[in-house]
């Protein structure tokens, strides 16, 4: 059995829902990954009476309890004072926090306000935790059956000291068993027929078979018990990963690293010193900015569509119109952009079927480099926003097909 583990944030604004709770969500995942069973997240506002009757009911459920925010020096900071109620375990004065947040404004040239003197003040038996990253120093302790952890709610100070001090601290306290998670992404195919695919693909049972649809990418998630043999979980995943072919662009979980649809352009755009220009039609800018700040797009502009492209076509003559004149597009391209790889898209519909979203439009994207020219047509439907999306992708996916080697329709 997993240690358990709660995760709780305080403050109004994460309950009036201000301030998203960015901290609970990415400390679930590190303590997911680092084997606990994540039980329960809690949000609680500036009241000191719930928070005191919170930490008194988790002492007594949970084995661990990270907690972020109220560390701070106002008034509606009130982590420490609640703790000290909750436990019996009056506040004193901490002289070596103390002497580090004279610090932290000494190093910036102001004058330390008093009331950052609160922040010194720890429960009785507190464990300090450094924080070379802001004011607040976090606190550890141990109460009822758990091991509490209280952070500061800046997310970039919460992830630095949970990185620095609790993960360390994690395991010497802790058995923990970490399963392995791996993830197949697959940009193109849906939730069911992914299912369908690889519906008769035995899974043993101690492995557990799961689905994250998103709109940029379909993950088919294996959660391995710890300790499962090697060979065994990349044959299982090699199974479920060859009915799902060249929709595949990443597994995530089995060695390096992996990120989405760009990210994976992105490594390979840039181990082979290659360089992008792009024109794009339904997607309305943002197949660009979704490759913004990456210095191989040397060029990207958006085009209305002609007039011609902006009929609906159906006819093979039109098709044929439409592909000729991205050609064409792309071969000017080339020759003023200079770039290793041109992606040009148009879509055949008008204004009227692109705002429609039970009306489909089918966009049509040329890649061109300097020997070849591959294309791909696809029917796009839904809202706007959805079509825009989903036509930024699909010209993304021809270069990412073209650059893994794989099929292109
Ligand atoms: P400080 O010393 O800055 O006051 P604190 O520990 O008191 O730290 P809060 O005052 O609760 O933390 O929050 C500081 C800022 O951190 C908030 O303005 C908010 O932007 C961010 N923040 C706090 N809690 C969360 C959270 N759970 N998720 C994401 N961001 C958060
Ligand atoms: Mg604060």
């Amino acid at each position: 059995m997993n240690p358990t583990l709660e995760i709780f944030s305080q403050g109004e604004e994460i309950v009036t829902g201000q301030t998203v709770d960015t901290n609970a969500a990415w400390l679930s995942q590190q303590s997911v990954a680092c084997g606990f069973t994540v039980t329960r997240h809690t949000a609680v506002g500036d009241k000191l009476a719930d928070l005191i009757e919170l930490l008194k009911s988790i002492s007594q459920r949970a084995d661990c309890c990270i907690c972020t925010g109220g560390l701070g020096p106002t008034s509606d900071d009130l982590t420490a004072e609640a703790v000290a109620i909750a436990f019996n375990l009056p506040l004193e004065f901490d002289a070596i926090a103390y002497e580090q947040i004279s610090h932290f404004f000494a190093r910036r040239n102001r004058a330390m306000p008093e009331s950052n003197r609160k922040q010194a003040m720890l429960p009785q038996g507190a464990e300090r935790i450094n924080n070379d990253w802001g004011t607040a120093p976090g606190f550890s302790l141990v109460a009822g059956r758990c091991w509490f952890v209280f952070l500061p709610g800046v997310p970039t100070e919460m992830m630095n000291l949970f990185h620095e001090s609790i993960l360390p601290k994690l395991s010497t306290r802790f058995l923990l068993q970490p399963g392995q998670l791996v993830s197949i992404k697959t940009f193109g195919l849906g939730e069911s027929v992914i299912q369908e695919r690889i519906n008769l693909i035995e899974i043993p049972t101690e492995v557990e078979l799961g689905f994250r649809a998103g709109t940029d990418e379909v993950q088919t998630k294996l959660l391995f018990p710890f300790a499962y043999p090697k060979t065994e979980m990349t044959a299982l995943v090699t199974r479920l990963a060859e009915p799902l072919g060249d929709y595949v662009f990443a597994i995530d979980g089995l060695g390096e690293a992996t990120g989405d649809l760009v990210f994976e352009i992105d490594k390979l755009m840039r181990d082979r010193k290659l360089t992008l220009a792009i024109v794009e039609t339904a997607s309305h800018g943002l197949l660009a900015s979704k490759c913004v700040s990456y210095e191989w797009l040397l060029n990207a502009s958006y085009e209305q569509s002609t007039a011609r492209l902006g009929q609906n076509i159906t006819t093979g003559d039109d098709i044929n119109y439409l592909i000729t004149t991205a050609k064409a597009m792309a071969s000017n391209l080339q020759k003023n952009s200079g770039a290793d790889f041109i992606l040009v898209q148009l879509y055949s519909g008008d204004a009227e079927t692109l705002h429609d979203k039970n009306q489909s439009i089918i966009i049509y994207n040329v890649l061109l480099n300097k020997d070849n020219c591959y294309q791909t047509s696809h029917s796009i439907n839904g809202p706007i926003k959805r079509k825009q999306n989903q036509a930024a992708l699909l010209t993304l996916d021809l270069l990412r097909r073209y650059l893994q080697n794989k099929s292109i329709n």
